[in-house]
């Protein structure tokens, strides 16, 4: 009997974003779902089971992507895993990697909140990971998402044991009004650096007021 194809529910897709998350022009796709509750969620559709935009195939998502396939091949771009929390969506993402063309470029924003199968599926596609780390400072995690974040840590320690990981990561390093400092944030940085993490990118969340 012919193995049916995996689906997944997305709250978007995003064409043409040049430099913006991966190399060359992506196209960014994002998953409904996420295993967190951020005070400052920037997608809160993904988190509400009445906001799927539209269900897709790994066929049907690959005929989508197809139509930039010049863009990518020309500036080495390719797709961008989003969300809420692509890893919740590993069997669809490898499937996915499996049938498109080899030359595309993978790229994953991930919180790492996710148990080790998930990433431990995935591994072998990903070119570039961008990891939303919020703070390493357990107390700011969870009052920020409402999680722990030691199986963050424990995923990130796993992945830089892997050889030339640290060059495909980098670590966004949030400075969230009313959650942390900059002493925090020089603090989490400092933490990673020392794991092995060498790329960061540390920005402020615009926050509108309540
Ligand atoms: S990790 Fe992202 S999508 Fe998930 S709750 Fe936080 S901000 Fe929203």
């Amino acid at each position: 009997m012919k193995k049916q194809e995996l689906s997944a529910p997305l709250i978007g897709i995003v064409r043409h974003r040049l430099a913006t998350d991966g190399k060359g022009v992506t196209t960014l796709v994002a998953f409904h779902s996420c295993p967190l509750r951020c005070r400052y969620c920037l997608n809160p559709q993904c988190l509400d089971p009445d906001m799927v935009w539209r269900t897709v195939t790994t066929s049907e998502l690959l005929n989508e992507l197809l139509l930039d396939n010049l863009y990518f091949l020309a500036t080495g771009g390719g797709v961008t895993f989003g969300g809420g929390e692509p890893l919740l969506r590993s069997e669809f993402i490898e499937e996915f990697c499996r049938i498109k063309p080899a030359e595309w470029k993978v790229n994953i924003e991930t919180s790492l909140n996710v148990d080790r199968t998930h990433l431990e599926r995935v591994l072998p596609h990903i070119d570039q990971f961008f990891i939303d780390i919020k703070d390493t400072n357990p107390s700011i995690y969870k009052q920020y998402t409402t999680r722990d974040n030691a199986q963050v840590i424990d995923n990130l320690q796993w992945l830089l044991q892997h050889e030339g990981m640290a060059e495909k990561i980098l670590v966004r390093l949030p400075h969230i009004p009313n959650h942390n400092t900059q002493a925090d944030v020089n603090r989490s940085r400092a933490i990673l650096n020392e794991m092995g993490i060498t790329h960061f990118d540390e920005f402020n969340y615009i926050v509108n007021p309540e």
